[in-house]
This record gives structure tokens, sequence and C-alpha cells, in this order.
């Protein structure tokens, strides 16, 4: 658990961060959004001792990050920086290695956590490991960045705006990993993102800040219905709020008993994407399938009424 209270960071005489309070919960991600310049990365780089607050304390689990050394905190932190910051001269498995190494691991421990992440991130270790930065895609690169920052089981991952720079494939894929291994490892996750769909997407929570001030901090589906001021407003968006509602749920979660004509649409999808199938199909209903079963029916009106405001 991270505790930020009341912190103040300024700089000769401006506040960069100016009195935020804010918990992120074991295992959740905490995604931090607001326009360029609000204090986002000065937030974030505060929890790692990146940078010294003016005023105020953070704990993490229960102990002030004061009482650490900054060297001791951050090997148990993992930090994505902007555009992945991997040391060009060293190979993918000596770059994901390095805090392992530092940590004095074993080199066959090493070895081996280096190639269970870049399997994991579906880079094949055969041909990855060897190989030199410059040798892989963008997209590549920065899931190396994630591998690098998770190869010493981090309990905290800090990550900022580390897919800004995908393109919109490659970052959807990214996010999918993203998630997937959130939830296998339970990492607890402050996310700094400028994209507001990511935000919606990965956060448990959503941090808005403006001028280095936390205006609301809730779950999507809270923040999209009741933004706390019309600068939040504004970041949700209002001419695609009802889509973003609807895909925070998936249709296992609001399936209906009965059945209908045509191919079955499997319950792990998000409503949005349902509606948006249907719409296409010019169908007013679909089953829907779990594990290979109907489960019930999912229908054009039922998901109307989800879109509208809660
Ligand atoms: P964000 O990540 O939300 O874009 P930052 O945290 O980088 O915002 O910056 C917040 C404000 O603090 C900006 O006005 C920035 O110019 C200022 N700032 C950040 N770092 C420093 C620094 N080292 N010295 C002086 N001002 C800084
Ligand atoms: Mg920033």
């Amino acid at each position: 658990m991270i505790e930020i209270e009341n912190v103040v960071k300024a700089y000769s005489g401006t506040r960069a961060v100016d009195g935020v309070s804010l918990v992120v919960e074991p295992h959740s991600i905490c995604a931090l959004v607001g326009t360029s310049g609000s204090g986002k990365t000065t937030l974030l780089r505060m929890v790692n001792r990146l940078v010294e607050p003016s005023a105020g304390d953070i704990r993490v689990d229960g102990r002030s990050i004061r009482s650490v050394p900054a060297y001791e905190l951050r090997r148990h932190m993992g930090y994505v920086i902007q555009g992945n910051g991997l040391f060009p001269h060293w190979t993918i498995a000596q770059n994901v290695g390095t805090v392992p190494r530092l940590l004095g691991w074993s080199k066959g421990k090493i070895a081996s956590r280096v190639d269970e992440l870049l399997a994991l991130f579906q880079l094949d270790p055969e041909l990855f490991r060897d190989r030199m930065p410059h040798q892989l895609s963008g997209g590549q690169r920065q899931r190396v960045g994630v591998a690098r920052a998770l190869a010493a089981e981090p309990d905290i991952l800090l990550m900022d705006e580390p897919f800004g720079a995908l393109d919109p494939v490659t970052r959807s894929k990214a996010q999918e990993d993203l998630a997937l291994i959130q939830s296998k490892f339970g990492t607890t996750i402050m996310l700094v993102t400028h994209d507001m769909e990511e935000a919606i997407q990965l956060g448990d929570r959503i941090a808005v800040m403006d001028k280095g001030k936390l205006l609301q901090c809730e779950p999507p589906a809270e923040i999209i219905a009741n933004p706390a001021t019309d600068y939040v407003r504004d970041l949700v968006g209002t001419t695609d709020r009802a889509f973003r509602l609807l895909s925070l749920s998936r249709l296992a979660d609001h399936v209906e008993p009965g059945t209908a004509e045509g191919d079955a649409f499997n319950a792990g999808m998000t409503l949005r994407n349902a509606y948006s199938e249907l719409l296409w199909a010019r169908r007013s209903a679909a089953p829907v399938e779990q594990n290979g079963k109907i489960i019930g029916v999912i229908t054009l009106e039922r998901l109307g009424a989800l879109a509208a405001r809660p």
C-alpha cells in the first residue's frame, strides 16, 4: 500500500505538487492523469525518492520512505520511464537482469528469471536474449523496459507514460500484457498517462491532477458519471462517456436469461464491443457463450440502458 499524505514539492516558489493526499491500495492500479505540467511525474518520482518532498510524508506498507535508504527503496520498486530507458550497449538479457545483479542473485537464477520474463512478454528468449536494444522494434523495446522493471519481483511498479510512444495496435497489446501481468503478480501500480482511454481501461482508480493539486481520485465509472469539477468533466470528455461506461464492463456480468438467433458473443467481450457488433450487423440480440456453453442473451435494448447516466 502507498499512502501519500499532504505532499508538497516546491521549486523556487512555485508548487509542482501542492498538498496531495492519495492512497493506492495493495494490488491495485492507480492511473494518474492530468494535462502536461500538472505534477504527475514529480508526484511519481517522490514515491521512489528521485525527488525529495518539500513537505508531507509518503508511507509504503506503513513505513515512511524517509526511514529507508533511497537505493534500498528503489530496489523494491520497479520504475518504467517514458521511452523505456534501456542501456543501448547492453544485451536484452543484461538489461532485464540489471536489478537482480545489483541484488547479488546467482548467474543461474538471473538467467532463468530473464528467460521467464521474456517469455511472459512474448519475446522468445532464444531469439531475443542476446540481441541489442537497437535490434528490436519500439514495441518490443517497451516490453523489455517493463520486463526489466519487474525483474526483481517488486511489490510496486511506477510507470511514467510507458506506452506513450507506441502505435495504437502495439499500445493496446502492451496494455493487455500489463493487465495480465498485474493480475498474475498482484503488483501495486502507479501509472502516469495522458490518455484517458488508457486510464479507464487499466485503472482501478483514476487520480486527476491539475496545477499540482489532486482534484478527484475514484473508480473510472464514478469519474465518468460524477466528475468533481469542470476540468475533470472536460478531461473525461462528454461525447464519448456513454461508450466509455460500456467499455468498463463485460458481457458475463450483464447476460440475461433467454436465447437469440445467430453467432454467439464471448462472455469476456466488453459491453462497448458487443454494442458496436450488434449495430454493425443489424442485430437486436445475440446469445452469449462461456467455455463453449450458451449462458444467456444480450440485447441492444439492455446495452442501451446500461450506457445511460447511472
Ligand atoms: P507532468 O508530469 O504532469 O507533466 P511535472 O511533474 O513534470 O508535470 O511538472 C510539474 C511542474 O513542475 C511543471 O511546471 C514543471 O515545469 C515543474 N518542474 C518539474 N521539475 C522541475 C525541476 N526540477 N525544477 C523546476 N521546476 C520543475
Ligand atoms: Mg510527466
